[in-house]
């Protein structure tokens, strides 16, 4: 039966594929293609995870104490039936037979049918079983990764597919993906994702942007209601998911992808063309970044710095542990060597909120003895709690500032106090520098402006900072009071509201008159909605994904900075600037 989903459109572009539910839980499950020649040997695989469990469990059950309760002997027979059912590792064949699914994917693919089938039956004893069954899986998942271990990666890293020309394209769909997974996910097999929960500007969406595939989130129950295996279409443009689409319905939606290929490719030709206004002023469009290696897309799109390296990605995945000092300097100086001489600007850790270190759902960090994440120890309030992690930070910044144009950006800055600190910090790092004789660049030091206080102190605030960056994401969210990654207040999030743009074109204006460089690095800087807006305030600087630039430059080539810097005080004096945007823009755009 077809059916479609609503959902919130955070990644543009339609994409067609076969859905691959994985529980919250389970995205760290390696998903990968085996060669077809390989399917038996992978099933092999998959019935010596289950054997092994078998002998684990019966083992357990001739170890029970005789005054045992009765009850564990019962639960392990339980387990031993579910494990040794037919529907579970026989019917999880198919997955590897069929889809050519590595066996840790099939037998979490075919837990997703099962686990569906018990949350529709009538009963409460059996509806309960699903628990059982998931403990089952889990069982052989970590038999699985025991004998894998001496061979593989494991995790979702595995992700990284072997070839997988031929394969239907997949799409992942997800109660909820923490930006932690998310970004394993990069390069992975799959083309698109849903998920039931996430706003515009949450994390997870952030990096689901950056990998430039269309992706829905905020759906509420795509991933009760779509089946594994359902044909899907993704409009990431309307935030519509298609499930089980008509032929018709289907070859619409083909086309429209074909369309969309061919205005990318259009716009790649933009790629070696300065992003000049029509009145000659020069516009830096800037790229932002989770991984150094994503500093080869940002060239590609024809980047002329790195507005953001959102540095707290190479702090997750890492069960706890930080990376050390050597790890980042490498990392920092592979972007900043791919740049080759233009600016990298590196932002100290931002860790919090909806970016846990660990692998955290959305829903568990709700729950969390921390009420309310977002206004708590994250970001510089982190790095300034953690003094010897964040020195070791600033250390490896700063040496790989030998290599290259580097700046420093420090999140969520509120307080005077907090630069002060982070400036004595830089003072003592610099000293340790010298003594062991490293060397290190000139870096600028620069603060976000991301929360409403700095913004309405920015006179302060800029002289004792080089530059800010605006972090449209969170100045919305602070300012509105929403929760950016909350799909129920999405309808809220709102940068057209007067608020956010009175500080918006305040920041921008007061920065360019103390003579301090300006930029944006939220969301709004790569949405080619907002540029004319953005360029009006005065803006020269924008940061965004690597993906976004094209659209960008087109509208840069297309406005002219003068005549919208005129309009302006209309924007900002309405009650309904969005509106007044499209009237007061629209000539501009119908003469081009
Ligand atoms: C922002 O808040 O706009 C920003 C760029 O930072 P992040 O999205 O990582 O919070
Ligand atoms: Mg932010």
């Amino acid at each position: 039966m077809s059916f479609q989903v609503f959902g919130i459109p955070v990644s543009r572009g339609v994409a067609i594929g076969r859905a691959v539910l994985v529980a919250s839980s389970r995205v760290d499950v390696a998903h990968y293609f085996i060669p077809a020649s390989d399917v038996d040997q992978e099933y092999d695989r998959l019935t010596r995870g289950r054997d092994a469990v078998t002998r684990e469990l019966q083992g357990l059950k001739a170890d029970l104490p005789p005054d045992a309760p009765h009850e564990l002997d019962a639960l392990l027979d339980v387990h031993l039936l579910l494990l040794n059912d037919t529907a579970l590792v026989d019917a999880a064949r198919q997955w590897i037979q069929e889809r050519h699914y590595n066996a840790e994917w099939a037998l979490s693919a075919q837990l997703e049918v099962l686990a569906r089938q018990f949350d529709e039956m009538e009963d409460d004893y059996l509806r309960e079983r699903k628990a059982d069954l998931e403990q089952v899986v889990e069982r052989v998942l970590s038999a699985l990764a025991v004998e894998q271990d001496a061979a593989a990666t494991g995790g979702a890293a595995a992700v990284v597919a072997r070839d997988f020309a031929g394969e239907d394209p997949l799409l992942l769909v997800a109660a909820d993906i923490a930006p932690a997974d998310m970004i394993q996910f990069k390069r992975s097999v799959f083309q698109g994702f849903i998920t039931d929960i996430g706003g515009k500007t949450s994390h997870t969406a952030i990096v689901a942007r950056s990998m430039d595939i269309p992706a829905v989130v905020g759906t509420r129950e795509a991933s009760r209601l779509i089946r594994q295996d359902d044909w899907v279409i993704i409009d990431g443009d309307a935030g519509t998911v298609i499930v089980n689409p008509s032929p018709i319905i289907l070859e619409e939606y083909r086309f429209r992808q074909r369309q969309s290929e061919l205005e990318r490719a259009r716009l790649a030709r933009l790629r070696h063309t300065p992003a000049i206004t029509l009145d000659g002023q020069r516009i830096e469009l800037h790229a932002n970044i989770e991984l150094p290696g994503d500093a080869v897309a940002a060239l590609a799109a024809g980047a002329t710095g790195v507005g953001l390296f959102r540095s707290e990605f190479l702090f997750m995945n890492r069960e706890g542990e930080l990376p050390s000092e050597d790890e980042q300097f490498a990392a920092y100086k592979a972007a900043v060597e791919a740049m080759r001489g233009m600016p990298v600007t590196i932002r100290t850790v931002d860790v919090g909120a909806d970016k846990p270190l660990d692998r955290m759902s959305v829903n568990e960090l709700r729950h969390e003895h921390v009420l309310n994440p977002a206004m708590g120890l994250r970001a510089i309030r982190w790095s300034l709690a953690e003094p010897s992690m964040f020195r070791q930070q600033l250390r490896a910044i700063f040496r790989a500032s030998a290599f290259g144009q580097v700046k420093l950006l420090v999140p969520m800055v509120a307080h005077l106090s907090e630069i002060r600190q982070v400036q004595e910090a830089i003072k003592r790092v610099k000293q340790q520098l010298d003594e062991s004789r490293q060397p290190y660049g000139e870096i600028q030091l620069g603060v976000m402006i991301e929360v409403p206080a700095a913004a309405l102190m920015l006179p302060q605030l800029l002289k004792h900072v080089d530059f800010i960056s605006i972090g449209t994401n969170d100045l919305i969210q602070y300012t509105l009071a929403i929760d950016r990654a909350d799909e129920a207040v999405a309808h809220l999030y709102d940068p057209w509201h007067p608020a956010v743009l009175q500080l918006l074109a305040n920041s921008i204006a007061q920065a360019r008159k103390m003579g301090k460089e300006v930029s944006v690095c939220g969301e709004m800087a790569g949405d080619a909605g907002f540029t004319d807006l953005l360029l009006s305030m005065g803006l020269r600087c924008f940061s965004m994904h690597p993906s976004q630039i094209p659209s960008v430059k087109q509208r840069v080539l297309r406005a002219d900075a003068q005549r919208l810097s005129t309009v302006l005080p209309r924007i900002l004096d309405s009650d309904d600037p969005a509106k007044t945007a499209t009237e007061v823009f629209a000539p501009h755009q119908r003469f081009h």
